[in-house]
């Protein structure tokens, strides 16, 4: 689903691409760079030892992210088996990413924001309504995005992926402090323009983005802005 506004945002990430935030990055070793625009999907295949550098271009912008195993579709990122192995429950540098079978799928190997979330899951139609009004169900979701990706990317194609894959995510970027009785904050963003995550995979991977279209919440500012994604080596 693109806007005007979505088209403003891509062009104006791709005249001013994140060239400072790639520095680190030695240009002969970089095999993909895309922009993912304003609340749209994205996906990829990510091999072993390969990094994916996700980038906030203008800041304050939730990626929720799925990462699922190429030599069996079956084996897929786990939220509850990462935040038990990390005993941790933010992601930041060095957090290992978890299967559901216990194994590494991938770690983060850089960060400049300093902190993401694994527990507020995704947006859908359906928890637009419950948080918020139910006016606002025809409104663009994440899970929209996860469906649509999923039914129309020639990688879902290839590795006959559909929506029994989608479990609960990583949300890169995304501010969600524990209150002292425990809740969930979704707060304002301590991202910013330019912050990036590396992720380096520890098996071939799938990855899965819906770079989140919400309106409601803070968690994109009320501004959906572009993603860029880097794979190096
Ligand atoms: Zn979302």
């Amino acid at each position: 689903m693109t806007t005007n506004n979505d088209t403003k945002n891509k062009d104006q990430a791709i005249q001013n691409p994140a060239s400072t935030t790639l520095e680190s990055i030695d240009s002969k070793t970089i095999k993909l760079r895309e922009v993912c625009a304003a609340g749209e999907g994205w996906m990829a295949e990510v091999k072993k030892n390969q990094t994916l550098r996700i980038i906030d271009t203008e800041g304050n912008q939730a990626v929720d992210t799925l990462f699922i195993s190429c030599a069996d579709i079956a084996e897929r990122y786990s939220a509850t088996d990462t935040l038990a192995q990390n005993q941790k429950l933010f992601l930041e540098m060095g957090s290992q990413l978890f299967t559901n079978r216990g194994r590494v799928i991938a770690t983060i190997t850089d960060d400049t924001c300093g902190r993401h979330d694994t527990l507020g899951g995704a947006c859908s139609c359906e928890s637009n309504t419950v948080r918020y009004a139910h006016d606002t169900y025809p409104m663009h979701s994440c899970r929209n995005n996860f469906m649509h990706t999923l039914a129309t990317h020639s990688v879902a194609q290839k590795y006959d992926l559909n929506l029994r894959h989608v479990g609960p995510n990583i949300n890169f970027f995304m501010n969600v402090p524990i209150t002292p009785d425990g809740s969930l904050a979704f707060d304002d963003g301590i991202s910013a323009p330019g912050k990036y995550v590396d992720i380096t995979a520890q098996m071939d991977m799938i990855v899965l983005i819906s770079n989140c279209p919400q309106l409601n919440n803070p968690c994109n500012g009320y501004n959906p802005t572009p993603i860029e994604l880097v794979i190096y080596e």
